[in-house]
């Protein structure tokens, strides 16, 4: 009696059909991925073996990774981990996946600091999650000192596993609290670097369910109208930059106007401008704070 004989290719063919099935967004590389991982091999590594059978305890991993899959349980939680500014990050169920979208955040951030890149910035990550932003601002600035705070202690382990991981645990301070409460005023930061919460809550039950019913609440929930942090923390942000500082923020789609409202509101800061990400749209928010010189009311 013959019987199927699960080689690599036709694993891969079976389980991009189940997931095609399910409306999957990509199929055929998150069962090339998860079938790698099963291997301990790399995508290439299955191109080169697609007749291998698998053994029976293979084949129990990777039905129990496809199961989990289909949950709609993220690859990046299933794998621990997720690649962000090339660095694959160790990444739990505790924190925000890293979003590509992020990048455009830290390559503005660069734009800004890396001009003088032997300087020894000072850098506040407030709500650094998995620790992605400041882990990759402490690895492009090797002489940058940053404080990383988060809400989350769970997240902050995290940050800590992936600073120590990448070889910049001694240039991060990791605190937690809320907003700048672990923060000392008049430490006068050169960058002030955020990825808040800002998806409105009324959108949460049109995410796609690897958002919604895996990624931390905390980490995506902004309010009524997505814009809490931005409510909260523009008023206060000039306090705790030195004069010249930046403030970056990521945002989301379509709430340029309104943050800029909330912006011009708070007389020690200027220089108000949006950054596109790779699709085109307004992700991240910049502002700065006033040069001594710059402020209305010097005589
Ligand atoms: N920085 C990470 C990234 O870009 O991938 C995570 C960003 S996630 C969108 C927002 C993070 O902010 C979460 O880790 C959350 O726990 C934290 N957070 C939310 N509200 C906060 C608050 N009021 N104070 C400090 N951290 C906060
Ligand atoms: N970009 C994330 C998403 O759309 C949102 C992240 C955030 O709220 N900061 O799922």
């Amino acid at each position: 009696m013959p019987q199927t004989v699960w080689t690599i290719l036709a694993l891969i063919r079976w389980a991009d059909e189940r997931f095609k099935k399910e409306g999957m967004a990509t199929p055929r590389l998150d069962a090339e991925v998860l079938l790698a991982e099963t291997l301990a091999t790399d995508r290439v590594g299955l191109y080169t073996h697609f007749d291998q059978p698998l053994q029976p305890d293979e084949l129990t991993r990777f039905k129990e990774f496809i199961r989990r899959r289909l949950r709609r349980e993220p690859v990046a939680y299933i794998l621990g981990r997720k690649e962000f500014w090339s660095l694959p990050l160790r990444v739990t169920p505790e924190v925000l996946i890293p979003r590509p979208e992020t990048e455009t955040l830290v390559a503005e951030a660069l734009k800004i600091l890396a001009p003088a890149e032997g300087k020894d910035f000072h850098i506040l990550e407030i709500g650094t999650g998995s620790g992605a932003i400041s882990v990759a601002l402490a690895t492009e600035l090797p002489a940058a000192t940053v404080v990383a705070t988060d809400l989350s202690p769970k997240a902050l382990a995290v940050a800590e596993e992936n600073a120590l991981r990448f070889g910049v645990r001694e240039r991060i301070r990791l605190l937690h609290g809320d907003l700048f409460r672990p923060v000392e005023k008049g430490d006068g930061f050169d960058l002030i670097v955020t990825n808040p919460p800002y998806i409105p809550r009324g959108q949460f039950a049109s995410l796609m369910p690897e958002v919604r019913d895996y990624e931390p609440k905390a980490a995506l929930d902004g309010g009524k109208d997505g814009l809490d942090f931005f409510r909260r923390v523009l008023p206060a942000v000039d306090e705790y930059l030195r004069p010249g500082g930046w403030f970056l923020a990521e945002m989301g789609a379509g709430q340029d106007p309104q943050i800029l409202k909330i912006a011009e509101k708070n007389a020690d800061l200027d220089s108000f401008a949006f950054a596109r990400d790779l699709g085109g749209i307004y992700r991240v928010f910049k502002a700065r704070k006033k040069y001594q010189l710059d402020a209305d009311e010097h005589g």
